[in-house]
């Protein structure tokens, strides 16, 4: 994947912290901001966490980077992909894609609810095969 270029796709300024935080989010998948800040860390001894959630807003705002809502946690970030759901390890809080529909569950909800409902995360918890072992 060539980083630089993605984030031109998305009309986004091509920094070196830029590519970095895109770095690890394909490397690692999905990260909350404190994961991110210490990987950045090693690349750049002074970059400061305002300096990453900056950086980070104006990924999202283009939607190229997507915040993950996970109940009791932090919130990770993760590279736009198609709508999909995620499973969480209750005790090593490993994440991971689920790539299926969660189109048929958000119609549902829409016909049932009185809600106009604006925003959806399908977060599924128990525990991964590592911890399982
Ligand atoms: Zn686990
Ligand atoms: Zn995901």
């Amino acid at each position: 994947m060539n980083y630089a270029e993605e984030l031109k796709k998305y009309n986004l300024k091509v920094t070196p912290q830029r590519v970095a935080i895109v770095q690890e989010l394909y490397l690692f998948g999905h990260l909350n901001i404190d994961q991110l800040y210490t990987k950045l860390l090693n690349q750049f001894p002074s970059i400061s966490l305002a300096t990453i959630y900056k950086n980070m807003n104006a990924m999202i705002e283009r939607i190229f980077i997507q915040e993950v809502k996970i109940p009791h946690e932090k919130s990770v970030y993760e590279l736009s992909k198609a709508s999909h759901a995620h499973v969480v390890c209750e005790k090593c809080k490993k994440i991971e894609d689920i790539m299926i529909s969660t189109q048929g569950v958000l119609e549902e909800v829409k016909e049932k609810s009185s809600f106009s409902i604006t925003n959806s995360a399908m977060v599924f918890s128990g525990i991964c095969s590592e911890c399982s072992k």
